[in-house]
């Protein structure tokens, strides 16, 4: 899915009281920006993801939430969610909440949340595996605000233990994928307003991936690079990365379902 590049700094309304800011932090990873997402709840104003610490950014935020914002929900700890929350906060006075256990030591949410938690109106679904400490919001009205879980524009990366996990990823997915919300709001790129076809496709992306993978393997051990080789054909040095962590990330969830082994040589398939 594509999109326009979106004005940057200014509301954009999905629905009466709830917004998108998207934060000047375009990239490889990021797309157009991190989408912060203001949501009007009975107490105040909820910033989901207040993205990157950039004072024009942070400045729209304040503006739009006209104090009003109660907390800084952070779906999950990577800098380009995070960066900007310590700053929000103290300018606010709204909390910070993320997972209780951040993946972050430099960050420590003021509250500290688990699954199936209230929060400002929103409701949390623990889903590790893009990252150990990544939460959904669940809007009341059919919405959930997915994050780096289920994007916009892009299959999310899978880091390796211990920073992501692919099979908890795909259990992830599928829990979303049956929950029935009629809109998925992510933090890179437009609305999604087939969850259920978005996700299953995704799935099917990933089960494809592992098959083509699996096909890399053979009886002689072979480096992650060689694989790497194999696997991902003429891929753009920026995203190599990427590419890298999701390989290992889908050799390490073969071997544990008993369908790649791993010796220091490499990895090959099982005898
Ligand atoms: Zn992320």
């Amino acid at each position: 899915m594509t999109e326009a590049v979106p004005p940057r700094g200014v509301p954009l309304v999905v629905q009466p009281g709830i917004r998108r800011i998207v934060a000047p932090n375009p990239g490889p990873m990021t797309y157009h920006g991190t989408n912060t997402w203001l949501v009007d709840w009975a107490g105040g104003t909820v910033a989901i993801d207040p993205g990157s610490e950039d004072e024009r950014h942070l400045a729209a935020i304040l503006r739009e939430a006209a104090g009003r914002l109660t907390h800084i929900l952070v779906t999950h700890t990577h800098r380009d969610h995070l960066d900007g929350a310590q700053t929000l906060a103290r300018r606010s006075g709204a909390r910070t909440a993320g997972y209780r256990i951040s993946g972050d030591a430099s960050f420590a949410p003021a509250i500290r949340l688990d699954d199936g938690e209230s929060i400002g109106g929103l409701t949390t679904l623990y889903t590790p595996g893009h990252a150990m400490d990544h939460l959904c919001f669940a809007h009341p009205q059919g919405i959930l605000f997915s994050g780096d879980h289920v994007m916009g524009w892009s299959t999310s990366v899978v880091p390796p233990p211990p920073h992501g996990d692919l099979d908890l990823f795909i259990a992830s997915l599928q829990r979303v994928r049956d929950r029935g919300d009629r809109l998925m709001l992510s933090a890179h790129g437009a609305a999604i307003d087939d969850p259920a076809g978005l996700v299953a496709a995704l799935l099917e992306h990933r089960f494809a991936r592992e098959a083509s993978i699996a096909g890399t393997l053979d009886a002689a051990a072979r480096s992650l690079e060689t694989l790497l080789a194999r696997a991902y054909v003429s891929l753009k040095p920026e995203l190599l990365g990427a590419a890298r962590a999701n390989l290992l990330s889908h050799l390490i969830r073969l071997e544990r379902h008993g369908r790649a082994v791993h010796t220091e040589a490499g990895w090959s398939l099982p005898p």
